[in-house]
């Protein structure tokens, strides 16, 4: 593996502190940082892990919204499994791997995937896997317990049988266990909780005990904001209710949901959160890189941690600005990013 030097301005540690450094990357690590003496008009954030995805319906992209979530996205009839179920495998897979390509050009590392169609599904994803980017595969009706599957993921939860034996299974194999609640109401999220999940993806209709809950018992909770003003499920900077989520000290992170609906774009994503949400940029950073837990990994820049890198050309914008953390995610975006390093590897690099 190639000894890497990159400078320009990092942002540092879990706070991010952006300072003009060079980095040094060796065998894969970050071994040295150093102040720069020369300003390179890059900026260089952690890759970012977009933490809920559904990219087999990348099939279908901007799929019109024109009738209720149930009838798009709920199993096993919504428009959404009906494309699935028609769509031919060699077609699944390369539009599967055409938005793991699109997400490393936007400088995102790993993915997690909740992927339908069982145990077919979950191998259509393994063998779409493109070199660099990190997936967490999540199956269901049998794909959760492939061997390249790193657990159960549940469209919602109904107190069925069904669904508790397969928490229960995926748990005894040492597997992760996500699901959706509360993002159309209530109803689903005493179910939920029932089945003890590692992951609660939305919680866009949370309570004060629910956001409780979720902290003392140590639930990650990831939210999908363009997702759900999209689907029609908020029209609220309250809902999903981000600050309180925040304050109650709740592992919060970030994913962009239905590919057929919102693009896989964390920069995007981050920027929409900021907007309607008013996070800090460094709260939103850690929410979109923070899923890489899920992976048992991390993508903080400090010596001795693996490289993986998110590089952006600042466009001549950083000596103009007071913020460059926010200047980075709401100004410059997926299109400034110049390379894309994981685990010390360049995976992506525009001359
Ligand atoms: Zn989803």
């Amino acid at each position: 593996m190639d000894n890497i030097q990159i400078t320009g301005t990092a942002f540092l540690g879990v706070d991010f502190r952006p300072e003009n450094v060079e980095l040094t990357i060796n065998n894969g690590i970050i071994t040295d940082i150093s102040p720069a003496r020369d300003n390179s008009g890059r900026l260089i954030l952690p890759s970012f892990f977009n933490a809920h995805t559904h990219i087999g319906d990348t099939v279908a992209l901007d799929t019109p919204i024109d009738r209720p979530l149930k009838e798009l996205v709920a199993p096993p009839n919504g428009l959404k499994h009906v494309i699935l179920r028609e769509t031919p495998n060699d077609k699944l897979i390369s539009a599967m791997r055409h938005s793991m390509e699109f997400m490393i050009r936007g400088g995102t590392t790993g993915f997690a995937d909740l992927r339908e169609g069982g145990a077919d599904g979950v191998s259509a994803i393994s063998s779409a896997r493109v070199p660099g980017i990190t997936s967490v595969i999540l199956g269901r009706d049998g794909g959760e317990l492939m061997p390249e599957s790193a657990g159960l993921g549940l469209s919602n939860a109904h107190r069925l049988d069904s669904e508790i034996e397969a928490a229960a299974a995926a748990k005894k194999a040492g597997k992760l266990v996500a699901v959706h609640a509360g993002e159309g109401g209530i109803k689903d999220i005493e179910p939920a909780f029932e089945l003890e999940p590692d992951v609660i993806i939305h919680a866009t209709n949370f309570r004060p005990e629910d956001i409780r809950r979720a902290a003392d018992e140590d639930i990650a909770i990831v939210l999908c904001p363009r997702s759900n003003w999209l689907l029609g499920v908020t029209d609220s900077s309250k809902k999903p209710p981000v600050r309180e989520l925040l304050d109650a000290g709740c592992r919060v992170y970030l994913g962009t949901d239905n590919v057929m609906f919102v693009s896989p774009d964390m920069e995007a994503e981050c920027a929409f959160l900021m907007t309607v949400c008013k996070t800090t940029p460094e709260e939103t950073l850690s929410m979109a890189v923070g899923g890489f837990s899920l992976a048992g990994m991390s993508s903080v820049i400090e010596e001795g941690k693996s490289a993986n890198l998110c590089v952006m050309k600042d466009d001549g914008l950083l000596s103009l600005s007071r913020k460059p953390l926010s200047t980075a995610l709401t100004r410059l975006g997926r299109g400034a990013v110049c390379q894309v390093i994981s685990d010390g590897e360049v995976i992506y690099s525009v001359k």
